[in-house]
């Protein structure tokens, strides 16, 4: 398999599992709708989204475990979606391991070599700088069942990247880590990835995973792609506001639009008064979203541009800044997470820059 490509390219490639038609006829939608992108050799890169949304299907088209059900994937000017998994090559990486128990961690790392016929000394040399690379090379003699899950998927990765893959698949591979391991496991693969710079195709619900990892993140939603993005345009510029829910925007306020002009917004509410970005063309009214922890508090006597003023229902306490619930004039509910104090049933004014304030059209509330 190529290994020196410039561009393993999507070209609409969709997957339907078939399954009964709903009573009024309507098939089921496919688990993947048509993704269509350029990956360039040596990024990483991370599909992003809620369980169900079609990102393993996307996965296992890649590897040839799926065939696709239209669309085609090539690497440069070869297409590769008819070629059976064995022949694609590419490393895998799964949530549960999937390693051999009766096999030391060497024998499992060399097994692949060992099925394409690649000479004993060579795998000796070639298991040794991957489980090196890994930092496993003291257990090399150990079985799976002696080592911990974090050492685990470290010698699943080894097994990965020692047959010099020219892409690299990896499904939830932290994700029966427990929070420590994961964090320490999430360094180990940006580090491997680093100094080999091997293509890489990343499966997460983990949106701090894609965030630490990605070069760019493909975010998905029932099967269609939300947004191709690098990592700072995904965060900070959704294109929409499910991928703003899915980011982490929790505030979502339907507000009025009192005036618009240039790139600018203007939004009012019952004790609302906000300037923003639209984030597409916008009617009358907007659903406007913020994170929590782009507030601050402001004096009672400041009358700030860009506020909302919210009575508290409730304060959770995180040390040096905590989470206030409030409840706007129109009862929604308002998630602030700053500095400060503020006790349950004062009113509170909050205020937010402007470009932190997101406006999205009130059609996209679902
Ligand atoms: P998770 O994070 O839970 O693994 P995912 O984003 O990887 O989710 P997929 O496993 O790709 O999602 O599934 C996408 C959709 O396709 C789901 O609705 C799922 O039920 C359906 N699906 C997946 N595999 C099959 C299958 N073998 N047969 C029928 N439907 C399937």
């Amino acid at each position: 398999m190529k290994h020196d490509f410039k561009t393993l390219r999507l070209d609409r490639i969709t997957r339907n599992f078939g399954g009964p038609a709903s009573a009024s006829g309507v098939a089921p939608l496919p688990a993947l709708g048509g993704l269509t992108m350029n990956i360039a050799r040596g990024e990483f890169i991370a599909l992003l989204g809620p369980s169900g949304c079609g990102k393993s299907t996307a996965l296992n088209c890649l590897s040839g475990l799926l065939a696709l059900s239209s669309g085609a994937i090539y690497l440069d000017e070869l297409r590769i979606d008819t070629l059976p998994p064995e022949q694609r090559g590419f490393g895998m990486v799964f949530q549960n391991y999937a390693l051999f128990p009766h096999m030391t961690v060497a024998k499992n790392v060399g097994f692949g070599l060992l099925m394409r016929g690649v000479a004993s000394s060579e795998i000796e040399t070639r298991v040794k700088r991957a489980l090196d690379l890994v930092q496993l090379a003291m257990h090399a003699n150990k079985l799976p069942g002696q080592l911990s899950g974090g050492q685990q998927q470290r010698v699943a990765i080894a097994r990965a990247i020692v047959i010099e893959p020219p892409l690299i698949l990896m499904d939830e591979p932290l994700s029966n880590l427990d929070a420590k391991l994961r964090l320490e496991m999430r360094s180990e693969i940006r580090r491997i990835h680093g100094e080999l710079g091997r293509t890489t195709i990343y499966v997460t619900h983990d949106q701090d995973e894609a965030l630490s990892l990605a070069d760019r993140i493909v975010v998905m939603k029932d099967g269609l792609v939300q947004q191709v993005g690098t990592p700072q345009e995904v965060y900070g510029q959704p294109a929409n506001l499910s991928v703003a829910r899915f980011m982490g925007y929790r505030n979502e306020l339907l507000l009025d639009v009192a005036e618009k002009n240039g790139d600018g917004i203007h939004l009012t509410g019952p004790g609302i008064n906000l300037r923003g970005i639209p984030k597409a063309a916008i009617g009358a009214r907007a659903a406007v979203s913020i994170r929590p922890e782009e507030f601050s508090i402001c004096a009672p006597e400041e009358q700030p541009e860009n506020s909302i003023t919210a009575r508290v229902e409730a304060v959770e306490y995180y040390g040096r800044e905590s989470l206030f619930m409030l409840r706007t004039q129109d009862s929604t509910r308002l998630f602030v997470r700053t500095e400060g104090t503020a006790k349950p049933g004062e009113t509170m004014t909050v205020s937010v820059p402007h470009d932190r304030v997101l406006a999205y059209p009130s059609e996209q509330v679902a």
